[in-house]
């Protein structure tokens, strides 16, 4: 670790991408999806849950008032990137980060099966037209966790007879703003919605059913194949992939029982869906936030570092994660997500520097890394948890609606720069 004026060397490609990831529902405010209609209904038993679910992490004390309360977990406003957008673009230029990651929300632009709203199409291409004006590349998603009501009603993805009307919404939304937008994200985390909505009964609609989830992860399958398929017959300018949640996953001794646990577990976290979308995608979209130790059956992780949200830290196993997809894929890569919620900014430097450590190496051996994405560029509504999660580049206070970049983010913004100046 340097220390903390000095900013280290590192050298990266000149068309690197070097940016920072939102999503419609976690920072625009303003909805109406099946997610808000959720959150109204639970708020309640989300704030009576909280001590029970959060009451062992190390920062308890801090986050109590706000997660015990149910106004925590409500979206509501947000943080009002829906008007707001073209000062945080000023703020992520300022930050010198030539990318951003965002989702378009189904829900504004088909508000009701059939009816499609010109005016939300207008104000995500005047989103995407701010973006070209500051140079800033635009990775846009398709589908990041929300859905409209009427679509969530029909059995949202777990009908594959609905599929065609989110192929119908990726068509609209090419054929409007295509000219604008070269990276497409079909899918977000396809394995972890799935896994959350359909098994763990986190997310709604709060499914508990191993095979409900399995129905779902395969219909976004389809649903990626088709829509990827879409886009490349509109142009082949289109540079389509999903982002795909990965664990690098691995064994704490050399027993065969952990060795092939181990092998087993990373085979359903990443290719049992990865298999069957890779032919379509043009690069892989991953996001990295943590990893698992095995002994057995059992994780045990080292724990020396741990987040705000309970999650160990080990940035730099970013570098397994990348070497692995690499070998087995051979597909350029993006990291669409990368991240920690760290409210008081006391880990954000460390993970950031130990991350471009990690993917220096990588390309060094030979991966073909086109970006990296910290998730987030503001703080935001960190789903089913609420706003108490700190993921945020810049901090956002909720009241005045001020944003204030954290000293981390001024340390990755030098990072950049230094990187830029020596090409
Ligand atoms: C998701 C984000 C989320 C982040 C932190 C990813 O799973 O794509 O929506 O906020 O991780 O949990």
């Amino acid at each position: 670790m340097p220390k903390r004026g000095a900013v280290p060397k590192f050298l990266f490609p000149k068309d690197f991408l070097w940016g920072a990831a939102t999503s419609a529902h976690q920072v625009e405010g303003g909805l109406h999806n099946q997610w808000t209609v959720w959150e109204l209904e639970n708020a309640r038993a989300l704030a009576a849950q909280a001590s029970y679910q959060y009451g062992d992490l190390k920062n308890w004390d801090d986050i109590k008032d706000q997660a015990t309360s149910p106004v925590n977990y409500v979206s509501g406003r947000a943080v009002n990137h829906y008007q707001l957008y073209e000062h945080d673009f000023d703020l992520l230029q300022s930050l010198n980060m030539n990318t951003y990651r965002f989702s378009i929300e189904w829900s504004r632009i088909q508000p009701e099966e059939g009816a499609w709203d010109e005016r939300e199409v207008a104000h995500y291409r005047a989103v995407l037209l701010a973006l070209r004006k500051r140079n800033i590349e635009p990775v846009v998603t398709l589908f990041h966790f929300t859905l409209p009501v009427w679509f969530a009603d029909r059995g949202g993805f777990e009908k594959a007879q609905n599929i065609k009307y989110f192929v119908a919404f990726a068509r609209r939304i090419i054929e409007e703003l295509g000219p604008i937008v070269q990276y497409v994200i079909t899918i977000n985390e396809p394995e972890a919605y799935a896994a959350q909505s359909y098994l763990e009964g986190r997310w709604p609609p709060q499914g508990h059913s191993p095979f409900r989830m399995r129905r779902v992860m395969l219909n976004l399958a389809i649903a990626h194949n088709l829509v990827a398929r879409q886009i490349h017959r509109m142009s082949d300018h289109y540079l389509v992939s999903v982002a795909k949640n990965s664990v690098y996953i691995y064994a704490g001794d050399d027993s065969w029982l952990s060795v092939m646990a181990a092998r087993v577990a990373q085979f359903f976290q990443d290719d049992y869906f990865l298999r069957q979308v890779m032919h379509s995608c043009d690069f892989i979209g991953v996001n990295y936030y943590f990893s698992e130790r095995l002994y057995g059956f059992r994780t045990h992780n080292p724990e020396s570092r741990i987040s705000d949200m309970g999650w160990d830290m080990e940035p730099k196993d970013i570098e397994h994660v990348l070497m692995r997809l690499h070998k087995k894929y051979k597909k350029p890569i993006l990291i669409t997500e990368n991240g920690l919620a760290d409210a008081n900014d006391v880990n954000r430097q460390w993970w950031i520097t130990q991350s471009i450590v990690a993917m220096q190496r990588a390309i060094a051996k030979g991966v073909k890394l086109i970006g990296y994405i910290h998730w987030s560029l503001l703080d935001n509504v960190e789903l089913d948890k609420g706003f108490w999660p700190h993921f945020g580049l810049i901090s956002v206070d909720r009241r005045t609606m001020k944003r204030t970049p954290r000293k981390s983010a001024i340390w990755f913004a030098r990072i950049i720069k230094q990187i830029q100046e020596q090409e």
